[in-house]
């Protein structure tokens, strides 16, 4: 008799997974594990739209609170089919632990709304923007959660709700970060979340006593993570050899031309069809021999099915959860290292504290003070990082929670949570 295979853990028991580990090794009390294991405040919402066709459609949206021990609420919104509870609660955790492991004075929060931006027009989509702060703006506010962009939410987006917020509560730029320039947005904001993967691809390298030149990388995802991502690796000297989006990726094993891609992707929507590479789909990408894979557009793409066949030296974590638990034993056990999201990806956070600090004090940072400011917080906790997951003998992904609970856990007993 064969038993049924056990259920894969949802995306927010992945993380608790994570957390629980690194409580273990670090004694944590079981009072403050608890109040970890769940989120301080969940809202979730109808979102009414009138549609273009005069048809009204109710979407679900949702604001998670999951830790503010160390600072108000902090995390992106994200509009996508699969941004459910679960979802959005997973990535709200993250964010307690991303802000913790950056040393960055905030808690954890996400939001999240299940729809499809890819099939709403602009007017549709600054309607659901302007509903959803209207149902959410209760719990905002910028020293108690500070909304920014993630996926399918861009510095519109975040114009859209900063005004909607503002119509209610009063002119407030510091309500939501990445917004665009004109309206108090920083300088590099756009930019930072690839510039943070690769900064920490390039001290990966340094540390492998490697340099960018000899080293092939593999990107999936050209959104906002993923071009930049391969704009500012390229512009390092790292040899980018794939790419994709959505409708497909390009492969070419002697490099890509990342302006041209950019010049395709302007003309065709996608980097798929760019010529003077391969096409190869998005699952065989993942598969392809190469130095750094990059996964930096869904969760869970890595599983321990396919974490098999993954043929990377490195996979650099630039999504949230590309891999989930099953996955990373997988890889541990053929030898291949994962560098955490909560470092990887942390260059946007990081980039949206300076942004929100900048708004407190209605002052403005030049584009050259936020990209060095980013490079030493990315450097400094990447090299803290590393230090403690050699010192310790544990995987990049332990070190990063160990470090970050034992913060988290420290503000709860100083605020006297428990
Ligand atoms: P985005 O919406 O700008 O881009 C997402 C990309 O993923 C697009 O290229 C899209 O075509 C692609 N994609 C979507 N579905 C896909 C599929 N089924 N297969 C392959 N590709 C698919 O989003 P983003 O802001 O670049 O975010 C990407 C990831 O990075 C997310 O996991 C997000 O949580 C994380 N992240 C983003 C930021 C940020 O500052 N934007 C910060 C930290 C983490």
């Amino acid at each position: 008799m064969t038993l049924p295979a056990a259920a894969a853990p949802s995306p927010s028991e992945s993380v608790l997974q994570s957390v629980k580990e690194s409580a273990r090794r670090l004694n944590t009390s079981q009072e403050v594990i608890e109040l970890l294991s769940t989120a301080w405040r969940e809202v979730r919402a109808q979102i009414p739209v009138r549609m273009e066709n005069r048809r009204l459609r109710i979407f679900e949206g949702y604001r998670v609170q999951h830790n503010g021990a160390r600072g108000p609420y902090k995390g992106g919104v994200r509009f996508h089919p699969k941004a459910d509870l679960d979802e959005v609660r997973a990535l709200a955790m993250l964010m307690t632990y991303k802000c913790a492991l950056m040393d960055l004075p905030f808690g954890g929060a996400k939001g999240g709304v299940m729809c499809d931006p890819t099939k709403m027009s602009d007017v549709e989509l600054n309607r659901l923007t302007r509903s959803y702060t209207q149902h959410i703006g209760m719990v905002l506010g910028i020293s108690r959660d500070i909304p920014a962009p993630d996926m399918g939410t861009n510095a519109q987006t975040m114009a859209w709700m900063m005004d909607a917020y503002g119509q209610r509560y009063g002119y407030t730029p510091g309500i939501v970060t990445g917004k665009p320039v004109e309206l108090g947005g920083s300088y590099g904001r756009e930019q930072a979340t690839g510039r943070g993967v690769a900064i920490c691809m390039r001290e990966y390298a340094t540390l492998e006593k490697t340099s960018p030149g000899d080293i092939k990388i593999v990107i999936q995802g050209y959104g906002n993570v993923g071009s930049w991502t391969a704009r500012i690796a390229h512009d390092m000297g790292f040899t980018v050899i794939a790419v994709s989006d959505i409708k497909g990726g390009v492969w070419n094993p002697a490099g890509l031309d990342i302006a041209a891609v950019d010049r395709w992707f302007a003309v065709a929507g996608s980097v798929a069809g760019f010529e003077g590479a391969e096409p190869i789909s998005n699952d065989d990408l993942l598969e392809l021999p190469c130095d750094y894979l990059v996964p930096a557009a869904l969760g869970e793409v890595i599983t321990g099915d396919n974490g098999e066949r993954i043929r990377a030296r490195v996979v650099i974590e630039a999504a949230n959860h590309p891999v989930t638990p099953s996955g990373d034993e997988a890889l541990a056990k053929r030898g291949i290292p994962v560098l955490p999201d909560v470092l990887v990806n942390a260059g946007g956070v990081t980039v949206s504290y300076f942004e929100w600090t900048q708004n407190i004090q209605q002052f403005r940072w030049s584009l050259e003070t936020v990209n060095s400011e980013l490079e030493k917080r990315m450097v400094a906790t990447f090299g803290e990082l590393m230090t403690r997951s050699h010192n310790d003998g544990t995987r990049p992904r332990q070190a990063a929670f160990d470090i970050s609970v034992e913060r988290v856990a420290k503000a709860i007993m100083l605020r006297g949570f428990v």
